[in-house]
């Protein structure tokens, strides 16, 4: 009786070969956009102390309310894995006194998130994203040259359909005194709403704009709009972050529904949507949260910053051919009994990659023909068959071969492939 396999956890997934290569190169493309605009890399832990998040992302966020993957350590203490990066940063943030540096303080990170959902195409329970956080300035300029980077990065990813939304939701001030006037609202139509948002006209009414129930959203159309109650500051700072995006040449839609599932934003909110995408068309997003900071213990320091998917820009993007593995020589061995051989085979493939080439040799006690079938499944670009003796090389391409020493092969494939080996 054979064991029971053990698979990997509903909503998580192993990244494999192919799928590593179009990652790698995303990694890069988000390295090179951000480090250019000054983003230096952060790693935070993947788990933090539970009260980062209850406090930092809000308590009446589903994030929080049923979202977290929280477990007590042997000591008794709460830890949670890491469902977004925006807390974890500023706790960073605070912790190494990063207030001290010239502001804005700019940290990008690419890491792994972990959020108790409904797992479906495009939503996973573990997930990557890669996301970038300005600390230290309220410039509306910050704003949008925030949104502009991840407008790249999506651009040069190929990511299609792409759909910008804004919205500002003012100071927090500014929102208490919308909230009340939107709960009033609510309350008036309670019987139509959904039990779900009517459960939460008084912790979080805001999120009565994202419902998909018919009723909810009849209420809604009337419901009165946040960006007609922000004072004349959020307006102005608002309409500057508009105009700058203009001036980048970054289209966007208006979206005064907008409303992000964090409790944190203050003024500036976006999402970048792809149609490509099905149900879960949210690519990132992201905006500024001016409080967040002293809400951890810091001083009140003003950020911008967003967050996007990796799996969602993979699904969303033309998948462009990768560029073709490269093997420049294959080591085949024409008697794999023959220990000189194997040991000659070994040598010449160590000091083909000392100089730079890709090799591979043969390690599975295939027949001569098996090893040739199997370089020509590498795509390999020369094998050369080791003989006690001397050495056959052959160019795959053109077919042509020639006999040689074992110790000349790699000066000839070197050679042969040109400069820059
Ligand atoms: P959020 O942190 O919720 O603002 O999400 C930012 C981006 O991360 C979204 O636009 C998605 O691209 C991605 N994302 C969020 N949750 C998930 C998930 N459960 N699975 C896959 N991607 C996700």
């Amino acid at each position: 009786m054979s064991a029971e396999k053990i698979k990997a956890p509903r909503g998580t997934f192993d990244v494999l070969g192919e799928q590593e290569a179009r990652r790698a190169s995303l990694e890069t493309c988000a390295r090179e956009i951000l480090e250019s605009a000054g983003y230096e890399r952060i790693e935070t832990p993947a788990f933090e102390a539970t009260e980062l998040f209850a406090r930092g992302v809000g308590g009446s966020t589903d994030i929080v309310q049923k979202e977290m993957y929280t477990l007590t350590d042997g000591s008794g203490r709460s830890l949670t894995l890491r469902p977004e990066g925006t807390a974890p940063v500023c706790r960073a943030y605070v912790e190494h006194g990063m207030h001290k540096r010239p502001a804005p303080v700019k940290l990008w990170y690419l890491s792994s998130f972990f959020r108790y959902e409904r797992a479906q195409a495009g939503r996973y329970r573990q997930f990557w994203q890669v996301g970038a956080e300005a600390l230290g300035s309220d410039d509306p300029a910050l704003d949008a040259e925030s949104i502009a980077l991840l407008a790249e990065l999506l651009s040069q990813m190929g990511v299609s359909d792409v759909r910008l939304r804004i919205s500002s939701l003012g100071t927090r001030e500014a929102r208490l005194r919308y909230r009340e006037l939107l709960q009033g609202h609510l309350r008036s139509r309670q019987d139509e709403l959904s039990d779900d948002v009517r459960g939460r006209i008084e912790m979080n009414p805001l999120r009565a704009f994202d419902s998909d129930h018919e009723g909810t959203r009849t209420v809604m159309q009337s419901a009165p709009r946040l960006l007609d109650h922000l004072d004349r500051g959020d307006l102005e700072h608002f309409a500057e972050v508009r105009s700058l995006l203009d001036l980048a040449g970054v289209a966007y839609d208006v979206d005064a529904t907008l409303v992000r599932g964090l409790d944190y934003y203050t003024r500036t909110v976006f999402e970048f949507t792809s149609d490509a995408l099905g149900a879960q068309s949210g690519v990132g997003g992201g905006g500024r949260y001016d409080g967040l900071v002293a809400e951890l213990g810091g001083p009140a320091t003003p950020g911008m910053g967003w967050a996007a998917g990796i799996e969602r820009i993979l699904l969303a993007s033309e998948s462009r051919p990768e560029n073709e593995a490269r093997l420049d020589l294959f080591i085949a061995v024409g008697d794999t009994t023959d220990r000189a051989a194997r040991g000659l085979a070994f040598a010449t493939v160590t000091a083909a990659r000392a100089a730079g080439l890709t090799a591979q040799m043969e390690l599975a006690g295939r027949s001569l023909k098996g090893q040739l079938g199997y370089a020509n499944k590498l795509g390999a670009r020369y094998v050369a068959t080791m003989a006690a003796a001397e050495c056959v090389l052959k160019d795959m391409r053109s077919g042509a071969e020639q006999t040689l020493a074992s110790h000349a092969v790699v000066a000839s494939v070197r050679d042969a492939l040109g400069a820059g080996k």
